[in-house]
Formats: C-alpha cells, structure tokens, sequence
C-alpha cells in the first residue's frame, strides 16, 4: 500500500505549506484530498484548502463535525471521492516535525477519513532537516535566494492501526 500523489497536487501541498510559513507569526494549513484507490493504492488528485477552523503556528482548532460535512459536500461537488485530509508543519524551534503528533494522531483515527498527509516546510534560512526515511517524500523549490524543503508523510488507517505508508508523486492520471 502506497500513496501516489499527482505532481499537481504535490504544488498545491507545497503552496499551501508556504502560505502559512511565510505568514507572521506562522500558521499550520489543512484540507482536503480526494482521489481514487487501485489495488490498495491511493492515488491523490486534487486537494482542496479547508476556510473553517483556527489556524495556529503549531496546530489547527476545528469542529470535526464541519470538517467531515465540508468533506462530503466537496466531494459530491466534485464527484470525486473523499479519501483524506492534508495539514502542514510550520513551527521553527531549530528543529522540523515532519511526522504525526498525538493530537494528530487522535484528531485522525477519529474522522472518517482514510489517509492523512503531513507536509512539513523548511527554508534554507531556517535549520536544516535530517534524515527522514525511505518513506517520505522530499521536495526541493528554490525562490530566488531561498530554497524550500518539503517533506511529505503519509499515514494511512490499516484496521484501527496508524502505519506510515511509501508516497510517491506520479506525473499524470
Ligand atoms: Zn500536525
């Protein structure tokens, strides 16, 4: 089981990541995913930022219930099915949490949602990012003088389990 993301979507998680590291004082972004799964695989195809909640520099407050409605209202706009949700990681103490928190943890297993994907920014002028693992996806952007690190994680609900799953970009489908 992995995660495939279009290179699309990857710009948009990256976009959305730098929007609320380059705003003052910081802000952690979340939204949706939507796709389809071929033999187990989920393939992301469009991800969607979420206007409700508040949005803090290391979490986010929500109403879960608004979340989940906005969810499948998307999705039945969209025709497409709802498979997840994204969040980004945008605190800047000398070191990145790329991965899941506890409270990511929990706000996950109690949605209904299949997928989560944490993107996690760093730019050259912040600290450096450590090894990550095979898993993850890293991503590279310059903008003139800064360069941007992205590191994409994957969690997927296996049964009432939490497993880091491969996430990949795929260029078209
Ligand atoms: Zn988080």
């Amino acid at each position: 089981m992995k995660i495939e993301l279009r290179k699309r979507v990857i710009d948009y998680l990256c976009y959305q990541a730098d929007i609320g590291y380059e705003t003052l004082y910081k802000q952690e972004r979340m939204g949706f995913l939507f796709g389809t799964i071929h033999n187990k695989d989920i393939r992301i195809t469009k991800a969607v930022f979420y206007k409700g909640g508040k949005k803090g520099r290391t979490g986010i407050t929500y109403n879960p219930d608004d979340f989940v409605k906005r969810g499948r209202q998307l999705a039945s706009l969209f025709k497409k099915r709802w498979l997840g949700a994204y969040h980004t990681h945008v605190e800047e103490t000398g070191k990145i949490s790329f991965g899941f928190s506890r409270e990511d943890k929990r706000s996950f297993m109690s949605e209904p949602t299949l997928a989560e994907i944490v993107v996690a920014v760093r730019s050259s002028r912040g600290a450096q990012v450590s090894s990550s693992g095979r898993r993850r996806l890293l991503i590279t952007k310059k903008f003139g003088k800064t360069s941007y690190r992205y590191i994409l994680s994957g969690y997927v609900k296996i049964k009432k389990n939490l497993r880091l799953v491969k996430t990949t970009m795929v260029r078209s489908k």
